[in-house]
């Protein structure tokens, strides 16, 4: 990570290399592209769509003075890019980190938790070994040792065993490996509705397995930060400010509605829904890929590179902030609820400086998974906000028996408020085999480049992701400019390319 942020600061730009590069999107992968073009001497220049910077972290004020989140989120050790953001930025202070554990709810205990210890000081994979023998209370030994063989060749052949089991669903993969079904009850649901939003029926295996490659080969992988407050002060504006002191812009309020192009398919400007033209000499969209495949251009369509977004989509999440009356018993940290509606969960005024309160809870929660599921064909994106506060409530009654619900003493804790954010796409849906299609950061049109968090980069759709999404599509606009070799458009799937060929034949 801090190999290549060194690399856009040792070579500089000269005057005549030197691009204007419109980036379109305010998330963390826009804001990451234009703090790196600045860094290596371009003008970035960021046109977001709303009024608020971060996209999937953004987050506003309601009448009470009470930040609303688009996400609860979570950094892990494992996330180097967003480490070394956070120090060139010198805002390191800004994480909380929490004690390495990783707390889960008892599913037939209420009220109960239990913990994957990682003991201090022991080296990785040995912390991670230790933390799994420890816990008594999920696996037993049996099952423990189960889980070895499917786990054995990912240690031992790393990120290309991980892609490919990319076309299997986590269950799939649980039975071509003979893992008994209550691993999956166990962890991989409360894995997979925490790193996915999805059900592991649906979850690509590659998913599960990108984390737990990173948590068993790094000693603090799996350890768990807040930031101390809201996102977009506390992590943006310190990027847009070193954009601006680098000679870069951010505009908010700047939503892109097309992209025209030159007679050789390339791009002549960005036409905003205000009317204005933006032109600049490079151009990256950093939008979702829901949004991007709403913006293509006709003549591009028919191009396998932009046919393949087809195959992602996002998923759909809910979150949730509720403000109880009192103060409950809640751990210091994340913890995976387990619950069939919800996924993660915390406190923030326990976790978070900025929302820190002695006399009351704040806990903000992780609706997952939100589309229709086996068995059930409620779809809680469409689900009103009275009908999804109440579901929650009911399951947190569970998590918080003597102090929530019927069996709570004296009536129990009452929510004082309560928001409901809903993000009908959100993270591509990383169901079996969908790695394929994910583009390459450079794009077949010269002066056209991709970012966002589902470009592709090992880390998933994550913050880390987007981070570092954004970082190699500045490399891609760098490289292009010092007229240096780039490492290429990734090559299409065949069944995209064929099917192409396929359609040209009259
Ligand atoms: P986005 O954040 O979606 O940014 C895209 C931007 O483009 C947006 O600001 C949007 O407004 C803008 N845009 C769209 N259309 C236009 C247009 N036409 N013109 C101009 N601008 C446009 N990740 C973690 O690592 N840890 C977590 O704990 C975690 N929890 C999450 C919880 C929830 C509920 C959600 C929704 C996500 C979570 N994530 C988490 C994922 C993480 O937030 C995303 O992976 C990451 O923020 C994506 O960044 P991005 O820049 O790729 O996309």
């Amino acid at each position: 990570a801090s190999a290549l942020s060194e690399k856009f600061r040792q070579n500089p730009a000269t005057e005549e290399q030197q691009k204007t590069v419109a980036i379109i999107g305010g998330g963390l992968s826009g804001l990451a592209c234009a703090k790196y073009l600045s860094d290596a001497g371009h003008k970035p220049i960021v046109y977001e769509a709303r009024n608020v910077l971060g996209g999937k972290v953004s987050a506003w004020q309601d009448e009470d003075g009470d930040w609303i989140e688009t996400g609860l989120h979570i950094f892990f050790g494992a996330y180097p890019n967003m480490m070394n953001l956070f120090e060139e930025l010198d805002i390191e202070d800004r994480l909380q980190w929490k004690p390495h554990r990783m707390t889960f709810a008892m599913a037939d205990k209420p009220g109960q938790f239990t913990s994957f210890e990682f003991p201090p000081g022991v080296p990785a994979p040995l912390n991670m070994a230790a933390a799994i023998l420890t816990n008594t209370e999920m696996l037993t030994l049996t099952e423990k040792i189960r889980m070895v063989p499917g786990l054995l060749p990912m240690l031992l052949e790393g990120q290309s065993f991980i892609d490919a089991q990319d076309e299997l669903s986590v269950l799939q993969f649980m039975q071509k490996y003979g893992m008994p079904e209550r691993i999956n009850q166990e962890i991989f649901i409360a894995m997979g509705k925490a790193l996915d939003f999805i059900d592991p029926d649906r979850l690509s295996m590659s998913v599960i397995l990108t984390a737990m490659n990173r948590f068993i080969n790094e000693a603090d992988g799996s350890q768990t930060a807040f930031l101390d407050g809201n996102q977009p002060d506390r992590l943006c504006q310190p990027i847009v400010d070193h954009i601006e002191k680098t000679g870069g812009q951010v505009q908010m309020g700047k939503p892109i509605a097309s992209i025209d192009l030159n007679a050789d398919n390339s791009v002549k400007g960005l036409l905003c829904a205000d009317g204005s033209t933006i032109t600049a000499d490079m151009y990256v969209s950093a939008m979702p890929v829901d949004v991007v495949k709403r913006l293509i251009p006709s003549s591009w369509s028919t191009m396998p590179y932009f046919r393949q977004l087809d195959e992602l989509e996002g998923i759909p999440v809910v979150n949730i902030q509720l403000w109880f009356d009192r103060k409950l018993k809640a751990l210091d940290g994340l913890c995976f609820s387990r619950s069939p509606l919800l996924s993660v969960y915390a406190d923030m005024s326990v976790c978070c400086e900025e929302y820190a309160s002695d006399k009351a809870s704040m806990l903000e929660l992780v609706f997952a998974p939100c589309s229709p599921v086996a068995g059930s064909e409620k779809n809680w994106i469409a689900a009103s906000d009275e009908e999804i506060i109440d579901a929650t409530v009911k399951e947190l009654a569970r998590l918080f028996p003597t102090e929530i619900g019927p069996g709570a003493m004296d009536g129990g804790a009452k929510v004082t408020k309560s928001t409901v954010v809903r993000v009908p796409r959100s993270v591509y849906a990383a169901t079996p085999g969908r790695g394929k299609f994910r583009p390459s950061q450079e794009s077949p049109i010269d002066n056209f480049v991709m970012a966002g968090d589902f470009a592709i980069q090992k880390y998933l759709g994550s913050m880390e992701g987007a981070v570092l999404s954004g970082k190699l599509a500045a490399e891609v606009v760098c490289d292009k400019a010092a007229n240096k070799a780039t490492k290429g458009v990734r090559q299409v799937t065949e069944s995209i390319a064929n099917n192409e060929w396929q359609e040209r034949i009259p």
